[in-house]
């Protein structure tokens, strides 16, 4: 396999893939208005949430359920929007 096909360029990245490494040295949470709030009786397990958001701000916990981790979420809601049974509310932080 050559170079170029084990590191394809940036137009080869899929739709929704992450281009970049999320914050970690900087607690960007603070940034936000709204922050996304989970009902665990509506949520599936499905993990969108976890897969689509921007900034690796959501967890798995141990039990297999999401959870935000508020210190890096800036409220964007893209989990909120992907959620396939909206049990992601944003609310005002
Ligand atoms: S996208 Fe919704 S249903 Fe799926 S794991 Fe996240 S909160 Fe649960
Ligand atoms: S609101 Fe945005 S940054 Fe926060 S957990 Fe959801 S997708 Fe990630």
């Amino acid at each position: 396999m050559s170079l170029e096909e084990k590191l394809p360029g940036w137009k080869e990245i899929p739709i929704g893939g992450i281009p970049f490494k999320p914050s970690t040295e900087y607690k960007t949470g603070d940034w936000k208005v709204f922050k996304p709030v989970i009902n665990y009786e509506k949520c599936t397990k499905c993990l969108f949430c976890h897969i689509y958001c921007p900034d690796g701000a959501i967890k798995i916990k141990e039990d297999g359920y999401p959870e935000p981790d508020y210190d890096f979420c800036k409220g964007c809601g893209i989990c909120a929007e992907e959620c396939p049974v909206k049990a992601i509310e944003m609310v005002k932080d």
